[in-house]
């Protein structure tokens, strides 16, 4: 429908685009994606710099369409947060990632811990700390194996963050602040919540090299997270310079593309129960 903008028929209700037509599609195929078997997960290992150790694993979900192939996150995660739908998603995200990570104990291989994305929708339900516990229970993957990455918005935003935040962590499960730099964060906040980990933003590690502000900026976080007693990661790395400087500067976690893309299970345990053996 046309709405009467200023000069005359300027806005337009988003159904009546061609962009309005292929969200709503999209969002039809997403509503059934899970039920037809088209989600599934993707891990991307997180290492130690110095020894290449593996210290755990971040579930990334994937959605591969009949028709549309592979739908990357950017398309449909926001879409999923829009219509509810994350919230069906997230939990079966959780589920599936804890899972995993007992299917992989029992082939041998002791992943350290799973990290898995939250979004904002997910606490404003109020039932997400339930829904942990629970998950947790049924797959039997001891809480300690398990940390919840939520955006610096997620915490600013959500009235009861703070309160989620200390039952998970009264259960066991630790917090990472994911693309940690690009939000709007509080250090007071952060102060007073049971976080563990620090997620420096990739878009600060890319130019670590050529840009000045970015070094600054990245010294900045390891030094904040070092001065609280968290452990930081970068998230992002892609070349031996990158993983160089940030060692050098006391950040010994990394996540990236140098070490490993996002891989399917088999391939983690195909590339780390060697290790194991070692
Ligand atoms: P994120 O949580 O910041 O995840 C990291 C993203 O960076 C992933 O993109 C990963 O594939 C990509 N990445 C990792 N290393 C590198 C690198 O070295 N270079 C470059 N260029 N990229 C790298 P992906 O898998 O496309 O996911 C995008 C975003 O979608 C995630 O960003 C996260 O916000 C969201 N997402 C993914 N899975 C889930 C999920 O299960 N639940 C929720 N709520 N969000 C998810
Ligand atoms: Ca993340
Ligand atoms: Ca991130
Ligand atoms: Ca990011």
């Amino acid at each position: 429908a046309k709405a009467r903008g200023r000069n005359g028929y300027r806005f337009y209700a988003p159904e009546m685009s061609g962009e309005g037509v292929a969200r709503l599609h999209l969002e039809t195929y997403l509503r059934r994606s899970i039920e037809k078997d088209e989600i599934f997960l993707h891990y991307q290992p997180q290492v130690e710099i110095d020894t290449g150790r593996l210290t755990g694993v971040e579930a990334l979900v994937r959605w591969n369409h009949p028709e549309l192939g592979l739908v990357p996150p950017f398309r449909f995660i926001p879409l999923a947060e829009d219509t509810g739908f994350i919230n069906q998603l997230g939990q079966w995200v959780l589920h599936e990632a804890c899972r995993q990570m007992v299917r992989w104990q029992e082939a041998g291989l002791e992943v350290p811990k799973i990290a898995v994305n939250l979004s904002v929708r997910q606490f404003e339900r109020g039932t997400i700390v339930g829904m942990v516990g629970e998950i947790l229970r049924e797959t039997g993957l001891a809480p300690h194996r398990l940390q919840l990455e939520v955006t610096e918005s997620v915490i600013m935003n959500t009235g009861d963050a703070l309160a989620f935040i200390n039952d998970l962590h009264a259960i066991g499960v630790s917090l990472a602040i994911d693309d940690f730099g690009t939000g709007y964060s509080s250090l007071a906040y952060l102060k007073q919540m049971p976080v563990q980990t620090l997620k420096i933003d990739r878009s600060f590690i890319k130019d670590i090299s050529t840009d000045a502000n970015d070094e600054a900026i990245v010294i900045a976080i390891i030094q904040l997270g070092k001065s609280m007693n968290l452990s930081v990661i970068a998230e992002g790395v892609e070349t031996e310079q990158q993983a160089a400087f940030l060692a050098r500067h006391g950040c010994n976690l990394a996540q990236g593309y140098y070490y490993s893309r996002p891989v399917t299970p088999d391939d983690i345990l195909q590339r780390w129960q060697q290790r194991d053996d070692n």
